[in-house]
């Protein structure tokens, strides 16, 4: 990153980690991961140079975390550009990206419109994209839901408070006790026999916890063919 101004700018550097640091009348420390991978730390101005480091390292791992993260982000991606091709419910849409003040994307006949600041920023075009597809999922699951319990009956399963997240590690969870779905967003990237697995997956647990015997017993009478549907899921990598 240039220095501005001619002025030699101040850095805290742990091995190959190098932040940024921004002095300013703010009254918090922070630190920050950007998109073009540098690290930025905004400080009081009077902030000692020690405590800045001792910030820096506590936060080490996270930071090297989002670092991977975000380079797999930007390397993985043609696919969150213009010509792009994103999983829909069993098919594929076509992604298209334009510059526009305000990031957010839409369903438009067969395709995601995407507006973006900056088409070239990959990490913007997927926050958008997430975004839809969370809307979609919310909009879209109930009613699949509502589908399943009808075709689990004559088994009782509650009617369940439905939520949904962009998750990274599960597809979905089930709150027993509360009585609350939750759902990975990015199930909308499968076919709707695929979805429809996961909601009786989540159903199941109403009676049983546990991934045991007796779970999948139950499973097997709700979706039969649950062992291939979830081998679909399995396949994909969530980051
Ligand atoms: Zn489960």
């Amino acid at each position: 990153m240039a220095n501005r101004g001619g002025k030699e700018s101040e850095r805290i550097v742990l091995g190959e980690l190098s932040a940024l640091v921004i002095r300013s009348p703010r009254r918090t420390v922070s630190l920050q991961v950007n998109p073009d991978l540098s690290l930025v730390m905004k400080a009081p101005v009077d902030t000692p140079e020690p405590f800045l480091r001792s910030f820096f390292e506590r936060r080490r791992s996270w930071v090297e975390r989002h670092l991977k993260r975000m380079a797999r982000i930007r390397d993985a991606a043609p696919i969150w550009a213009d010509g792009g091709r994103l999983p829909f419910l069993g098919s594929e849409l076509e992604l298209r990206v334009l510059p526009g003040a305000r990031a957010q994307a839409r369903l438009a006949d067969g395709a995601v419109v995407a507006t973006v600041r900056d088409p070239a920023d990959a990490l913007a075009v997927r926050q958008a994209v997430e975004r839809l597809y969370t809307r979609e999922a919310a909009r879209r699951l109930p009613p699949m839901v509502d589908d399943c319990l009808a075709r689990a009956s004559p088994r009782r399963f509650p009617r369940p408070e439905l939520r949904v997240r962009t998750m990274r590690s599960r597809w979905g969870s089930c709150d027993a006790k509360a009585c609350v779905i939750t759902f990975n967003s990015r199930l909308l990237r499968f076919r709707p026999e695929v979805i429809d697995c996961v909601i009786m997956h989540e159903l199941a647990h109403f009676k049983y916890r546990k991934h045991g015997p007796r779970f999948y017993g139950i499973l097997a009478e709700l979706c039969p063919e649950y062992e291939e549907l979830q081998a679909e899921l399995a396949d994909v990598y969530l980051e």
